[in-house]
């Protein structure tokens, strides 16, 4: 973590003292509110609660903090593509979106835009860095990629997608604001699903989008007052309070996934290994400049799927189910979903659990397949 870096999750942890008066609370209020004392129109913070309303303003405080930028928040990741994308986009423009990053995103991409008049065009993650960006209204990436973990070099991406008139929006679920600021490095927005590490305990699903052009960011503002895409208070409550314990879980969470993937990586039973901070790992390069270091995503291939789910179903201490991000680490096999990975390709999200306790449940479980 760079001295700025801890600069910001100070002021993160202490953002609401300032605006504090006498014996008012020190954390948050959940406001369940739809509507608020009005007896004038003008000059009150809040109106109406499609409209704003102190819980989203906590923790988009908390955001703008850790992005440096203006943040809108939503009621899930899907809800802040969605209004990144249809805020930057009209019939007739053009979108490049990974053919290999979060699946639903390419469905929004066939269902949502593709019938309302854009052209959506997918390529892989790998291809971005040189394909042709000639005529595109919108550069769409995602890095590193969810599942496959290859990565994009965002600045070189945000100066050719300028030169081509275009924008760029990157999706930073994978690392969240803390290990990796696409803002800083030239992307006009940023979308991140914070139902994944942000919320971090498997309750929430929230989204923001984060963003430095005003107009822009006032467009997405007044889409979320218009679509009704409006997060609940209780789930800007939890997100609220996951950011304040983010940056000590990912601690926890990035140091365990570098010492499970090198162990893995030398397993007889795995037949590749994908974690960006290995050194030799196709998205090594990105690690120490755009990214702060590998992330807590481990992309893990067994023979086939028989071997990984029996695997899966062995290890303890891999919750199996869909999501990552959280305090309990969690693995699943993609292809059940029609990634295009291996059969036996599992993506491991490490949780909190001490790393020793957690490596002898999965060496356990990986010996126990060859018995
Ligand atoms: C999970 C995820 C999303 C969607 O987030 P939801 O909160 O489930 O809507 C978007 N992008 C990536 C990379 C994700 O992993």
């Amino acid at each position: 973590m760079t001295a700025e870096t801890d600069a910001r999750i100070a002021r993160l942890l202490h953002h609401r003292k300032a605006g504090l008066s006498l014996g008012e609370p020190v954390v948050p209020p959940i406001s369940v509110a739809t509507t608020f004392h009005l007896p004038q129109a003008q000059g009150a913070a809040h109106y109406y609660g499609r409209s704003g309303q102190p819980t989203w303003d906590a923790v988009e405080a908390q955001l703008s903090i850790l992005e440096a930028a203006e943040t809108v928040t939503f009621p899930s990741g899907m809800a802040a593509i969605t209004a990144a994308l249809v805020c930057s986009l009209k019939a007739g423009a053009k979108v490049m979106i990974p053919s290999d990053g979060y699946y639903v995103t390419r469905l929004l991409g066939r269902d949502l835009l593709q019938v309302y008049g854009v052209d959506v065009v997918q390529v892989p993650t790998l291809e971005m860095e040189t394909a042709d960006f000639t005529g595109f209204q919108v550069i769409y990436i995602e890095t590193p990629s969810n599942p496959g973990l290859d990565t994009v070099d965002i600045a070189v991406l945000a100066r050719r997608a300028h030169a081509a008139g275009a924008l760029l929006i990157a999706d930073n679920t994978t690392m969240t604001p803390f290990l990796q600021r696409p803002l800083d490095l030239g992307a006009d927005l940023v979308v991140a699903a914070d139902t994944k590490a942000p919320a971090g305990h498997s309750d929430a699903l929230f989204g923001h989008v984060a963003g430095r052009d005003a107009n822009l960011m006032a467009r997405i503002r007044e889409w979320r007052r218009q679509s009704g895409s409006v997060p609940g208070p209780f789930e800007a409550y939890l997100v609220h309070r996951g950011l304040e314990t983010l940056e000590v879980r990912l601690e926890r969470m990035c140091a365990s996934a570098a010492v499970i993937a090198a162990r893995l990586a030398a397993h007889p039973a795995v037949k590749n290994l994908r974690y960006p901070g290995l050194p030799g790992d196709a998205s090594y390069g990105a690690v120490g400049g755009q990214m702060a270091n590998g992330g807590f995503l481990i992309g893990l291939t067994l023979a086939d799927a028989e071997v990984a789910e029996a695997f899966l179903a062995r290890c303890p201490m891999i919750e199996q189910a869909t999501s990552f991000g959280g305090t309990h680490s969690a693995g699943e096999r993609r292809a059940r979903w029609g990634d295009s990975v291996p059969e036996g390709f599992i993506r491991l999200s490490v949780g909190i659990e001490p790393v020793e306790v957690l490596w002898s449940s999965i060496a356990a479980a990986l010996a126990d397949l060859q018995a």
